[in-house]
């Protein structure tokens, strides 16, 4: 029986801070190899796969989970409209609310973090883990087949725009193409990371777990991390570990840090906080993949035949992706994906939509505390579409036409009625700008990268500039964001970062 925690102990050998996505991997993995291991997670622990107390719409993958977020916006960045940035608090994190699609990006996106000074992280030495990951997650990929009708449509319909079918998304030198999606879901269950590394291991003594308990800053003494201090069913606890891994994800982490006292010094003293490590970039280089959506009028034959789809069984909102490249470049920038989902237009019926990503944005944000209570929500300010000569917003245009092009298709013409958004009559680069989301995929607020990049947070081993035994291990360390959703790259950030500190 895993111990779940009614107070928290004194001490530990490692506290895992966050019970995410990379989390788990990492406590899994040093727990294997015999580590007294203490998983720290903000949200609840409702137990292993099967326990009641898992909300309902956490489990389902049909459509994305909403239980248990941390409530974060975009504040004040965009004048007139908040933009939400979903975060899972609860055990599992993002992967247990997420679309549970799997992709793994290209070559280029490891084999760039490598060239960047971070040995042992090209897309060679990666490879295994991937595949690790697929593995323990149950990854699988739909056939064409098992697609709904809508999602079909989509697929027979791309190679009409140079897009040719693949059997999966998932090959590392594949340039362009559209594939049904792997996913890893057992049973319609999302299969979390949770659920995957953790209830293997709930019988050890040498791995406790302990939700409701928000990390609020690693204590250090020395340059050295001594634990961390944790606020527990209300009360302010310290625990006492020789390492400390944060898996706080890409805005979690760096806020931990920050309150530790290592970042910026200037940022850190106009918030009263005493520097221990002057780091700048701890939340810069925030960056994640911006997003438009399409939406068109429906058919009565795309109505009858998700109609006839839904009575039959399984109709997941999302199915099938699309690697596309814009112009000029070698390799796909961005990802577009077609979605119908039944909770926008609030009458219960599906909406017709598909969403266009540009994969490697050039635009970066940054991540700020606004107080140094552990409670407090960051800043966040992704910076999207503000790099200085509009390559982002002429790429996401490109895969809105890109999009369209597809949409005016004989086959799709007769499924699809008009395009109500943006309106072939939208002034293109204004509506992206008014209207820019997220594709949930943030990165980079603690950068992995060399003792020479004065940007760099950690090491290649994930190991925290000026505090010995503080590592980090989730998508904050991706020093750029993969051409990828950013589920199973989380995964194997866990399982690298675990390599390094069993000494592989
Ligand atoms: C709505 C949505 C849909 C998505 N869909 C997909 C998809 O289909 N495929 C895909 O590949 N990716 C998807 N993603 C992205 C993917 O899920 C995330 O990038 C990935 O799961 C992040 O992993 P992580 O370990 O870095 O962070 P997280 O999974 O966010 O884990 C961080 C954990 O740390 C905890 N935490 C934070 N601060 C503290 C603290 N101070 N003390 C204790 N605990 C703390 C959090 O509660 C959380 O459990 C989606 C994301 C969202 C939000």
């Amino acid at each position: 029986m895993l111990r779940r925690m009614q107070d928290l102990p004194r001490e530990a050998e490692v506290v895992v801070a966050g019970g995410g996505t990379a989390g788990p991997v990492v406590a899994a993995r040093l727990a294997e190899a015999g580590r007294d291991v203490l998983l720290l997670e903000a949200g609840p622990d409702p137990g292993p796969l099967g326990d009641p107390r898992w909300p309902a719409d956490l489990l389902d993958a049909t459509r994305l989970g909403t239980s248990y977020d941390w409530g974060y916006d975009s504040g004040d960045t965009y004048p007139g409209r908040r933009v939400r940035f979903e975060r899972a608090r609860v055990l599992g994190g993002c992967s247990a609310h997420n679309g549970a699609v799997q992709t793994w990006g290209h070559r280029a996106d490891y084999d760039g973090w490598a060239a960047l000074g971070n040995p042992g992280w090209s897309a060679d030495e990666l490879a295994p883990l991937f595949a690790r990951a697929d593995e323990q997650q149950r990854v699988w990929t739909y056939t064409p087949g098992e697609l709904t009708p809508y999602q079909r449509a989509w697929y027979d319909a791309a190679p009409a725009v140079g897009l040719p079918q693949l059997r999966h998304l998932n090959d590392l030198d594949e340039t362009v193409g559209v594939a049904p999606e792997s996913v890893n879901i057992v049973d319609g269950i999302r299969f979390n990371a949770a659920f995957a590394y953790l209830d293997p291991l709930r019988s050890r003594e040498n791995l406790r777990i302990a939700g409701d308990a928000l990390v609020d800053r690693v204590l250090v003494a020395r340059g050295r991390v001594t634990g961390v201090a944790v606020v527990h069913r209300g009360q302010v606890t310290t625990v006492h570990a020789q390492t400390v891994v944060l898996c706080g994800g890409t805005y979690g982490s760096p806020a931990i840090l920050l309150r530790s006292g290592v970042g910026p010094a200037d940022a850190l003293r106009r918030l009263g906080i005493d520097v221990v490590a002057d780091v700048p970039g701890v939340g810069d280089n925030l960056h994640d993949q911006p997003f438009a959506l399409l939406t068109w009028e429906g058919s009565e034959a795309i109505e009858r035949e998700m109609d006839a789809a839904q009575a039959a069984g399984w109709t997941p909102d999302e199915q099938v992706m699309m690697k596309a490249a814009t112009g000029g470049e070698a390799i796909f920038d961005l990802h577009l994906l077609p979605y119908s989902p039944t909770h926008l237009r609030g009458d219960g019926r599906r909406s017709w939509h598909a969403g266009a990503s540009v994969l490697t944005p050039l635009s970066r944000g940054r991540l700020e505390l606004t107080s140094r209570a552990p409670e407090a929500p960051p800043r966040i300010d992704h910076g999207f579409l503000t790099d200085p000569e509009g390559r982002d917003v002429a790429r996401l245009a490109e895969g809105v036409e890109i999009l369209r092009e597809i949409a005016a298709q004989p086959s799709m013409r007769a499924l699809l009625g008009r395009e109500i958004t943006p309106g072939p009559d939208a002034d293109l680069p204004a509506h992206l700008r008014a209207n820019i989301d997220n594709y949930w995929h943030p990165v980079g607020t603690c950068k992995m990268g060399p003792a020479s990049d004065p940007d760099a947070v950690v090491d290649h081993r994930g190991e925290v500039r000026g505090v010995a035994g503080c590592h980090v291990a989730d998508c904050a360390i991706m020093p750029s964001v993969p051409r990828a959703t950013t589920h199973t790259p989380a995964v194997v950030v866990g399982e690298r970062i675990a390599r390094a500190l069993l000494g592989a």
